[in-house]
């Protein structure tokens, strides 16, 4: 068995975790928080327990409440209706979405129209595109010869940041045939811990007839390991929210299994996984690490301070 790292818990979900954590211990319970606060049933379960309340919109919560805005971003029209609201809010998107976001409005401001290469319906596209709706295309990355311009000439691209390297850089190609001009933001919207699961998987697939990705069906990063292993060669490769979502079935004639995670995925539910096939006979497991990671990020500014956010 072969075991990928770095797998699991990225900066910016272990930074929303802990956001919401933080919350409940220092203003008790209820928190609620827009959107799950990383696409994984089995955080947002155990939150749940401890007394955080998930809605889909802030119409769902009551005034004067505090609301955690998830990892994966708000638009700028949530964040105003938070304040006319009065809500008390905290803001837990992952500082490389903001990123993203910063990119967007500078770009916008500067008067490019923006493809946004993503998936339309993800929550973190949702919160990009609010910041300039009238300037950014959201464009499939299986799909980019739907991009069109207005025809100003000033194109430039952004992505989500968890989609396949490999699938973009081939979106990209094909816009950059049709828009000549087009301009490349300053640096990777791809992040570090999507590029390194990626490159991970990309490393065990070949010598797996078999890949397991523990993650939830909604984690678009966890989705794309699952593709990134079929295209590096695994014969088979399968999403699991948890081990007993696995099936015996998969194991049939495979000698090596590969596994990996998430980057929402408690390291707690590979270990249930590992459990589940060393009883069935793939009890050796090589870790196989590409790199290690140790970027952190501090909590939000509301948590730092001793006030009451506002
Ligand atoms: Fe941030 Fe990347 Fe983790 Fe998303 S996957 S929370 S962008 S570090």
């Amino acid at each position: 068995m072969l075991l990928a790292a770095p797998r699991g818990y990225c900066a910016g979900v272990e930074r929303a975790i802990i956001t919401v954590e933080e919350a409940l211990k220092r203003f008790g319970p209820p928190v609620y928080v827009r959107k799950q606060i990383v696409h994984n049933t089995f955080v947002v379960d155990d939150l749940t327990r401890r007394g955080a309340v998930f809605v889909e919109e802030l119409d769902e919560v009551p005034d004067g409440s505090l609301v955690v805005f998830s990892a994966h971003g708000v638009s700028p029209a949530v964040k105003e209706e938070a304040g006319l609201r009065g809500l008390r809010t905290i803001d837990a998107t992952c500082p490389l979405v903001t990123k993203v976001h910063k990119e967007a409005a500078r770009m916008a401001e500067a008067g490019y129209e923006i493809v946004l290469i993503g998936h339309a319906e993800h929550e973190e596209v949702e919160g990009t595109l609010g910041e300039a709706p009238d300037r950014i295309q959201v464009v499939d990355p299986a799909r980019p010869q739907e991009a069109t311009t207005g025809g100003s000439g000033r194109v430039t691209w952004l992505s989500q940041t968890t989609l396949a390297v490999d699938e973009t850089m081939r979106a990209v190609a094909d816009l950059r045939e049709r828009f000549p001009g087009l301009v490349d933001p300053p640096s990777d919207d791809i992040c570090y811990a999507s590029q390194n699961r990626q490159e991970a998987v990309t490393r065990i697939a070949p010598r797996c007839e078999l890949v397991i990705v523990v993650g939830s069906a909604n984690s678009s990063n966890s989705q794309r390991l699952v593709e990134v292993a079929l295209n590096a060669g695994a014969d088979a490769a399968y999403l699991v929210d948890r081990a007993a979502d696995a099936d015996e079935g998969w194991l049939s004639g495979v000698e090596t299994v590969g596994v990996s995670s998430g980057a929402s995925v408690p390291e707690g539910l590979v270990g249930e996984l590992l459990d589940w096939l060393a009883a069935r006979g793939y009890a050796d497991v090589e870790s196989v690490t590409l790199t290690e990671e140790t970027l952190t990020f501090s909590l939000p500014p509301e948590l730092r301070s001793s006030r009451d956010p506002r």
